[in-house]
């Protein structure tokens, strides 16, 4: 994970939507088409797009005012007694339409690519019923056509358990094994060669591992992928579960004992570590990513974008608290942000890294050396966002509604390149 293939004064052409070499910049003009445009990067770092493997991008509203109780020294309950806590955003989601899911999450969309992530993965769980949880997979299907970000989705229905089921977790469970995921598959969400995941919050409180096997296992028989939220705040035997059903990733472990890092890394599951959360929680227990790291788990990072506990759309700064609260060092995270992090969600052979036929997913940074993007943190360091082939961070306002079609600025004709060395 230390090992980043750094080429110095390097280049990459782009044909169309893929990435079409990647090498000297010598070798990469030699072989770059006459009428070819050029953006300028000299003194900067050329990089892959960020993959933002843990999102719960979809909602409406916030909850900014259980922000202030808890800084107040209001607890867990007392929140959840006012009406906070997730069945708050549940509550929202259900009430606004599919249009206002979709704007609300689209603005957010947008700052995740202003700060350089160009894949992510979007969940449901706001919906805890059919209707709405099938609202929440629409949403992220519109917003995939509408915006640049690709997103994959997944289904969280067993997110936590609905104030109309408390006390009847099983028959909870059972709405989502019998009803939902079938209806998933009858609708087409569910289909072969597109990933499709199917998540579980594995805690005490939310749903319990012979609950979370039985949800995973009815969904890796319709063909969808499994992802876990595991050893958030307690260890119930998620992660070995992940391990065994060789799920695509397992999520949080804060808590994971040894035993179980060494099933994931024979199973080759990938450890989403998530330390904006505990930083948004105002907590000091972070994921042991360095003894992850030393076992062979593969990690990735992700900023597990949610009104509650962390409402961050960007990477670096999830990589900066990483280096910081979890001794990453900065070359792990920025593979744990692009490579690991594109496998975390099954697009590992599309993109993640800058390699010649994958997606063009672009990212310069104005900084002179790729430390800087951890060393420094607070301030937007991208300079440039290239989304499949397209030039999106910044909006060209003068070229606008089609910012790629001259890839107008801060561009310059090959031969003024060259002249310049
Ligand atoms: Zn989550």
């Amino acid at each position: 994970m230390n090992e980043l293939g750094l080429i110095e004064d390097g280049a990459v052409a782009m044909r169309g939507d893929r990435i079409a070499l990647v090498g000297s910049t010598r070798e990469v003009l030699a072989q770059a088409e006459e009428d070819a445009q050029l953006i300028d990067a000299s003194g900067k770092v050329v990089m892959p797009g960020f993959v933002d493997p843990h999102t719960h991008l979809v909602f409406v509203g916030d909850r900014a005012a259980e922000f202030e109780m808890r800084l107040q020294g209001a607890t867990y309950l007392e929140i959840m007694a006012a009406g906070g806590g997730i069945m708050n955003s549940v509550r929202a989601v259900r009430s606004a339409s599919l249009e206002d899911l979709v704007a609300q999450s689209q603005e957010r969309l947008d700052r995740m690519l202003t700060h350089g992530t160009t894949t992510a993965e979007a969940k449901t769980g706001y919906g805890l019923d059919t209707d709405n949880e099938l609202k929440m997979l629409e949403a992220i299907r519109l917003l995939n056509e509408r915006h640049p970000v690709d997103l994959i989705p997944t289904f969280l229905g067993a997110h936590a358990i609905p104030t109309e089921y408390q006390g009847r977790t099983e028959e909870y469970v059972n709405l989502v094994i019998d009803e939902m995921l079938p209806l998933l598959e009858r609708k087409g969400y569910a289909v072969d060669g597109k990933p499709l995941f199917c998540d579980v919050f594995c805690e005490e409180g939310a749903f319990s591992l012979e609950q979370s096997r039985r949800i995973l296992e009815r969904a890796k028989e319709m063909g969808m992928g499994s992802k876990i939220h595991a050893d958030e705040f307690t260890s119930l035997g998620g992660a070995a579960l992940a391990a065994e059903l060789e799920a695509t990733s397992a999520d949080h472990l804060a808590c994971t004992p040894e035993e179980e890092m060494k099933l994931l890394a024979e199973s080759g599951t990938i450890a989403v570590l998530l330390p904006g959360t505990p930083f948004g929680l105002g907590e000091a227990h972070y994921s042991s990513a360095r003894q992850m790291i030393e076992l062979a788990v593969p990690v990735a990072l992700a900023t597990d974008l949610n009104p509650g506990t962390c409402y961050c759309e960007a990477m670096p700064f999830i990589m900066a608290l990483a280096c910081r609260q979890m001794g990453m060092t900065p070359a792990e995270t920025i593979v744990a942000a692009t490579i690991n992090a594109a496998h975390a969600i099954a697009m590992g052979h599309e993109v993640g890294s800058l390699e010649a036929g994958k997606k063009a997913d672009v990212l310069v940074l104005d900084i002179p050396d790729y430390r800087h993007l951890v060393y420094r943190f607070g301030t937007n360091l991208v300079d440039k966002v290239i989304k499949a082939g397209r030039i999106r961070y910044p909006v060209d306002h003068d070229c606008h509604p089609e910012p790629s079609e001259g890839s107008r600025f801060h561009t310059r004709k090959r031969d003024s390149l060259r002249s310049s060395g």
